[in-house]
């Protein structure tokens, strides 16, 4: 073998990654190496400013980042070998991980694999909706990113699609921004979102959310300029004007890796965290990947 070997390869520098390092560590694995794409440690919880997490672990309620930072400080006195904006892009059932990083391409290897990846969003062309690709069509996790973290508002007269829990953050977040949200579209007869959210991002803002809604047409040449939908209870179709529209219509597991490499989970290589299913709250990713990470002494 001429490259290195690890007891441990946690590809994801997440919540949940970051939770199985500390508990692999803690059950005294001493090689453990954390790969994460970005520059920054922390995932998704880097760009949720919103006060929500933490309740159940800290018993405390923090933003995203709060959290991020407090357990930051927890996963660095676990000793792992961290290397940011290392994009992992091949893994293989002999448990080889190649990754990318701005010092050239490298493969190691380990005892254990585990997949910290998180998830994608759904976007707009996995629905059957008509119309063209005009500007100003995001998912409300990259509206998010944009606002947050690059400061750049993606537009003034929004509609959000899907009442997913990013939506209905974003929904509050872009009325914040200065924008006119004029409505959460949803084709089910039920909220997908937590109803905490709810509450606290639609009706603490007077936005309103139709439900049993199903847009039918996004209109628009170069920028959207309205969407129809049909009221599936009473049938009846209208056009709303809008430029920007946000979609939040589900989660999927990042799980191409696995499916690249052709195996399932078991025998050395492992999911946690969004990469395995989508977790509402994030207190959970972190008991789970935690205690998930000490059970790999026993392994
Ligand atoms: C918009 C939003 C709002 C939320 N609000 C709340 C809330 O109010 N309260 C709450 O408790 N929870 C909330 N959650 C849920 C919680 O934040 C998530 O469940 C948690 O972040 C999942 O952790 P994870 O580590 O599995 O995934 P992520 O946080 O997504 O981390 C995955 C990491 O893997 C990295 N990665 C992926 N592929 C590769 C690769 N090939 N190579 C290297 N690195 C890779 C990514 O860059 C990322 O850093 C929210 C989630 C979202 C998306």
């Amino acid at each position: 073998m001429n490259h290195d070997h690890y007891d441990v390869i946690i590809v994801g520098g997440g919540p949940a990654g970051l939770a199985v390092a500390v508990g692999a560590s803690a059950a005294g694995l001493k090689k453990i190496l954390l790969l994460e794409r970005h520059p920054r440690l922390g995932g998704i919880l880097n760009q949720c400013i919103h006060l929500g997490f933490g309740l159940r672990y800290y018993k405390e309620e923090l933003t995203g980042t709060e959290y991020a930072a407090r357990y930051l400080k927890t996963f660095h006195q676990s000793g792992t070998e961290v290397k940011a904006a290392s994009f992992v892009h091949k893994l293989t059932a002999e448990k080889q991980v190649t990754f990318v990083s701005p010092a050239g391409e490298f493969t190691v290897s380990a005892e254990n694999v585990v997949l910290a990846t998180g998830c994608r969003e759904r976007t707009r062309e996995m629905l059957t909706i008509a119309g063209t690709r005009p500007s100003g069509i995001f998912t409300a996790g990259l509206a998010q990113e944009m606002v947050n973290i690059h400061g750049i508002r993606p537009g003034r007269n929004v509609v959000v699609i899907g009442s997913g829990d990013i939506g209905l953050i974003m929904a509050r977040r872009m009325t914040l921004e200065g924008a006119k949200v004029h409505a959460v579209l949803e084709i089910l007869d039920h909220l997908s979102g937590l109803i905490r959210n709810k509450i606290q991002c639609l009706d603490d803002f007077g936005i309103p959310l139709y439900l049993q809604h199903e847009t039918l047409q996004i209109m628009g040449k170069d920028r959207v300029e309205a969407i129809r939908y049909r009221d599936n209870a009473s049938g009846k179709e209208h056009v709303l004007p809008c430029d920007t529209l946000l979609f939040s219509v589900g989660l999927i597991p990042e799980r191409d890796l696995l499916i690249d490499a052709g195996v399932e989970p078991g025998n050395g290589i492992y999911v946690v965290g969004n990469a395995d299913y989508v977790h509402d709250l994030v207190d959970g990713v972190t008991k789970d990947g935690e205690k998930f990470g000490r059970s790999l002494g026993r392994r």
